[in-house]
């Protein structure tokens, strides 16, 4: 039976271990134990060296007591900062930390919600086919634990990352991403003394970033200037100025086209001012524009989508196929053709000093999971 005390009692456990990214190391072990217990085969693979976390992603795999084809799940083990000695409180059915700190719900929820689903598969001697897990580093920077996973562990073509909110809904969609980096060139003089001697790059970008569209450009794309930084001393006209931001959208001709007009908007305010500029140059742009990752779209009809709507049907609940703004570790094991829908957990007010998350819906989470597994023993059996 699945037990919501136990279920508390590993995500407080799990929560309490500092495991900020390319520092997973110690939760990592702890979850490596818990598995094995739970009688999985687990592994590390060499991604560490890639990552410069200390420890490699974990991936686990239990038997079927049925054959089939295997069911993947995945988590991430990392938690972005505040996370260090972190005070889990529980007070009236809510985890929340003591303020100071996020809580590390994202994604460790997940994580607790997993082993007591194991947990009861093992007690209740349930039937189901093969399950392959997977716990990865560095999600919250740039995906990079997944990126360096060693593919040639994973079996499984198609499963679920737990790494949602919503538990009444799957998500099968997600937008492309690209990341930028402008340089603004300009060229450094004394502000008093010869202020006409100078570009000031930060003026300058100002101007290029003024015209821009930002935030939500359509339904299904966005577009964010989220970071900028120049200048040397309020006497100084500043010579530099760089500005980072990224564009995603579900669809790639408008991912390219948000992406192409910031970089055209730099370049068109950059040439006007260097026409009457003078001879070295300057002003100019540095610019570098990235894939941050590129878009999931998992059919209605595949079998996670099914598998996960009959559980839900089997304990009287909704199930929507949703789309969302956010690229997760889904999106990496996509591009490897593994089709895995993104579950979720009840985590709320991620990323912020107010997470928190709710036991009942980690109870949620957990019975649909069990219900998902059920069915997939005889879905694909
Ligand atoms: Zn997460």
């Amino acid at each position: 039976m699945l037990s919501a005390e136990r279920l508390a009692q590993t995500f407080a456990s799990l929560a309490a271990i500092s495991s900020v990214s390319r520092r997973e190391g110690a939760l990592a072990s702890e979850l490596k134990t818990r598995l094995d217990e739970l009688g999985a085969e687990t592994i590390f693979d060499d991604s560490a060296a890639a990552t410069g976390s200390d420890t490699g992603n974990l991936i686990a795999r239990l038997a079927g007591t049925h054959a089939g084809p295997a069911l993947l799940l995945s988590a991430h083990m990392d938690t972005v900062q505040p996370g260090e000695g972190i005070a889990v409180l529980f007070r009236d059915g809510v985890f929340t930390s003591d303020g100071t700190t996020i809580l590390g719900a994202d994604d460790k929820s997940a994580i607790a919600v997993i082993l007591e689903t194991l947990s009861v598969l093992k007690e209740d001697h349930i039937p189901h086919g093969p399950i392959e897990i997977v716990f990865t580093t560095c999600e919250e920077v740039g995906l990079a634990g997944v990126r360096n996973l060693d593919f040639s562990l994973i079996s499984a073509s198609y499963g679920y990352v737990l790494d949602g909110s919503d538990t009444e809904g799957v998500i099968v969609q997600a937008p492309s991403a690209n990341r930028f980096e402008v340089l603004v060139i300009g060229r450094d003089a004394h502000a008093g003394a010869h202020p006409e001697k100078g570009i000031n790059a930060i003026h300058l970008a100002a101007k290029a970033m003024a015209g821009l569209a930002v935030g939500r450009i359509d339904q299904e794309t966005t577009c964010n200037i989220g970071w900028i930084e120049g200048g040397v001393a309020t006497n100084v006209v500043p010579p530099l100025v760089t500005i980072r931001g990224e564009a995603r959208s579900h669809d790639e001709a408008k991912l390219e086209r948000v992406t192409a007009g910031i970089v055209s908007a730099f370049e068109r305010t950059v040439a006007e001012q260097r026409a009457f500029a003078g001879q070295d140059g300057l002003p100019r742009l540095e610019v570098q524009v990235q894939r941050s990752y590129s878009r999931t779209r998992i059919p209605v009809d595949h079998m996670l989508v099914t598998l996960a709507r009959r559980a839900a049907a089997k304990l009287g609940r909704s199930m929507k196929a949703k789309i969302s703004g956010g690229g997760s570790d889904a999106n990496i094991f996509f591009e490897k053709e593994i089709l895995l829908g993104i579950l979720g957990t009840g985590m709320r007010e991620i990323h912020t000093l107010r997470e928190y998350v709710r036991l009942d819906d980690m109870v949620r989470a957990a019975e649909l999971l069990l219900e998902i597994i059920q069915l997939h023993a005889l879905m694909a059996s």
